[in-house]
């Protein structure tokens, strides 16, 4: 999606470890007619898929999600995060790894939002390593639910969750893809 190529390219700032900033309009302001923008491709993307729910990560991956689901006139159900794994009770539970905090924490939906009639849709922010993605898609499996795909807004190409995904043949659509990212700039991959 060339308008999110160019944000990037004007607004984004490249932190150590491989971290794309975009605080100025998707991970802390957010920039709300745009963001409208990324649902409604994501909406276009997967109109075919039948889609019954979306799922993200809180929390950066709720404003996109939300302007998907609005899009779609589907619910958006996001996954909480907790530092300890002791949530008991009618939840579905996984372990996920921060690439971001280099820390590990546990996803939790309450079993009585995602059910095995479900057609989910996962929405995140970023894709790098694929943890956060691999984590929604362990959560959906346990409720029975099938996944359609995976809408990510930015996914890093020169890591390996991309196509680690791809490989375990689920549909992935990203709306950029960094193919390069360094102190001489960022360049995307081309996509059809
Ligand atoms: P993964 O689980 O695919 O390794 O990383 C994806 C998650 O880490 C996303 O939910 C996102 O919050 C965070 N993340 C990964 N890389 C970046 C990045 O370059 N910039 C920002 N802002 N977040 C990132």
């Amino acid at each position: 999606m060339k308008a999110l190529e160019d944000k990037i390219l004007t607004e984004g700032k490249i932190l150590q470890g491989s971290v794309l900033k975009v605080s100025s309009f998707l991970n802390h302001q957010l920039d709300s007619d745009f963001i409208m923008e990324l649902g409604a491709e994501f909406a276009r993307l997967f109109s075919d898929a039948d889609v019954s729910k979306i799922l993200t990560i809180e929390s950066s991956g709720i404003a996109i999600a939300l302007a998907t689901g609005a899009a779609m006139h589907v619910p958006v159900l996001f996954a909480k995060k907790h530092h300890t794994s002791n949530i008991l009770g009618e939840s579905y539970q996984t372990v996920v790894h921060s690439y971001t905090h280099d820390c590990d924490y546990t996803v939790v939906v309450e079993r009585e939002y995602l059910s095995q009639e479900d057609r989910v849709l996962l929405i995140d922010d970023f894709l790098a390593n694929g943890k956060a993605l691999e984590g929604l898609l362990e959560l959906v499996h346990q409720a029975g639910a099938v996944t359609v795909g995976a809408g990510v807004a930015i996914e890093k190409g020169f890591q390996n969750g991309g196509e680690h995904l791809r490989k375990q043949g689920i549909r992935v659509e990203s709306l950029a893809i960094i193919e390069k990212m360094d102190s001489t700039g960022i360049s995307f991959r081309k996509q059809p």
